[in-house]
C-alpha cells in the first residue's frame, strides 16, 4: 500500500473508534495501535489502566541508545456532540473532496496517523537510525493529562519529544499555561425591600467582573502574546426576594511563561480588595496547568525547521500555540525539550464537520519522518 493511502486509511479507521472523553474510552483505540505498532517491528506496550482507559506505547531501540525522541499525542477526542448537525456521522471516517471527516479528524486521530506513516516508512527502509523511537498514545489530553502524567511518572525519559497537535505544519516551541479560579463573595441576606439593610454579593462579583474586562497584567510574550482573562461561569443569589449573600465566579486565566501562579493570584486579590473588604471573599485554584517552553536554539527546533522547508519548499517561522497540551507535563516534570508540530488547523478541533485534509496528512508524516532521519543519524 502506497504511504499515502496507509495513512488515510488508518486516520479513517481510528475516526471509526468512537473514543469520545468524557466519558474516557480509548482501550479500543489503544488496542488498534497496538496491532499497527506491531505490524511494523516496533515493541507495543498497553498499559491499562482503568477497565476502558489506556495508553499505547511503541519503541523501537534499547532504553542504553542515544539520541532518542518521543512522538506523543492522544487517543481522546472532545465528544461529537449533537449527531443530527453532522454532515456525516461524526464516526464515520469519511472521505470526500480531498479531507477526511470525523471527531477526531484533526484532534488528533489524523496526527497519530502520520505519525504512524512516518514510523512506517522508517521501517520500510530498514530502520535507518541509530538511537531509539517512542511512540506514545496516549489517554486523557482533553481533560486533565492523565495518560501523559502517568507515562512521565513511570519514568519514562528522552532527549527529544514533539506533540502532535494542529499547528498548521508550524514549529511551536511555546504553550500558554491555563489557570481556572473561583471567587466566592460573601455579602448578607435581607428582605428585597430594604435592600439597604443586606450587602449584595452578586455587586461585589459584578465589580470584579467589570474590573477584570479592562485589567493588564502581565508582560506580552514574543510568540504568545498577552495574557488573557476571562469569566467563564457566573453562580448566585436563592430567590427572586432576596438580597444575596453569595455569588461565586469562575475565571478562566491564560498565562504566558514569564507569569508566576503565586504573583497572579497576589495581583487578582489586589484588584478584588479594591470593591470588597477582606473577610467578604475567598479566592482558590480549582485548576492549574503551567505554561511551557522549549528554548529556539534547541537541536530539534533546527532539525523541525529545516525538515518542513525541505519538505513544504518554504522557511517557517517558529510560533506559539495558545491552548494547554501534554507538552506542559513533559516539560515541567520531566525536563524534556519539546515542541508541538501537527497538520489540521487548531480552528478545526472540537467543531461540527471537524475534517482534515488529505494533502496536509502526507506532508506531515513525510515531515515527521525527516525529522526523525535527522535526529537519530548519529
Ligand atoms: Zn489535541
Amino acid at each position: 500500500m502506497a504511504a499515502l493511502n496507509y495513512v488515510v486509511n488508518i486516520a479513517s479507521k481510528l475516526i471509526r473508534i468512537n473514543s469520545e472523553n468524557p466519558p474516557g474510552r480509548e482501550f479500543e483505540t489503544a488496542s488498534f495501535i497496538a496491532d499497527e505498532l506491531a505490524k511494523i517491528g516496533m515493541k507495543t506496550t498497553i498499559d491499562r489502566f482503568e477497565e476502558s482507559r489506556a495508553n499505547v506505547i511503541g519503541v523501537y531501540g534499547e532504553e542504553y541508545q542515544h539520541p532518542s525522541i518521543m512522538l506523543n499525542t492522544h487517543l481522546d477526542t472532545v465528544p461529537a456532540g449533537d449527531r443530527e448537525k453532522w454532515s456525516f456521522p461524526p464516526f464515520s471516517g469519511e472521505i470526500r473532496g480531498g479531507r477526511i471527516y470525523g471527531r477526531g479528524a484533526v484532534d488528533a486521530k489524523g496526527i497519530l496517523a502520520a505519525f504512524l506513516g512516518a514510523l512506517r516508512e522508517l521501517a520500510d527502509k530498514g530502520w535507518p537510525i541509530k538511537g531509539r523511537i517512542i511512540l506514545a498514545a496516549v489517554a486523557d489530553e482533553e481533560i486533565e493529562g492523565k495518560g501523559t502524567k502517568k507515562l512521565i511518572a513511570s519514568g519514562l525519559r528522552t532527549d527529544y519529544a514533539i506533540v502532535g497537535e494542529p499547528t498548521s505544519l508550524n514549529v511551536c516551541t511555546a504553550h500558554k499555561g491555563r489557570l481556572v479560579i473561583e471567587v466566592d463573595f460573601h455579602g448578607r441576606s435581607t428582605h428585597a425591600s430594604t435592600p439597604s439593610k443586606g450587602v449584595n454579593a452578586i455587586y461585589y462579583a459584578s465589580r470584579f467582573i467589570e474590573r477584570i474586562q479592562t485589567v493588564k497584567l502581565g508582560e506580552k510574550h514574543v510568540l504568545l502574546g498577552y495574557p488573557t482573562y476571562t469569566v467563564t461561569m457566573i453562580r448566585g443569589g436563592i430567590k427572586d426576594n432576596v438580597i444575596p449573600d453569595k455569588c461565586t465566579i469562575t475565571l478562566d486565566v491564560r498565562m504566558p511563561p514569564s507569569m508566576k501562579l503565586d504573583k497572579t493570584i497576589r495581583s487578582l486579590e489586589k484588584i478584588v480588595r479594591r470593591d470588597v473588604p477582606r473577610d467578604n471573599y475567598h479566592i482558590r485554584v480549582v485548576n492549574y496547568i503551567p505554561s511551557a517552553e522549549t528554548p529556539r536554539r534547541n537541536f530539534l527546533v533546527k532539525v523541525a525547521q529545516q525538515s518542513i522547508l525541505e519538505i513544504l519548499g518554504m522557511r517557517r517561522n517558529v510560533k506559539g500555540f495558545k491552548a494547554t497540551c501534554d507538552m506542559s507535563f513533559i516539560v515541567n516534570q520531566a525536563r524534556i525539550p519539546t515542541i508541538i508540530l501537527g497538520p489540521g488547523r487548531i480552528e478545526q478541533a472540537h467543531t461540527i464537520d471537524e475534517s482534515i485534509e488529505i494533502c496536509e496528512l502526507d506532508r506531515a508524516s513525510k515531515i515527521y519522518s525527516r525529522i526523525l532521519e535527522r535526529i537519530l543519524s548519529g
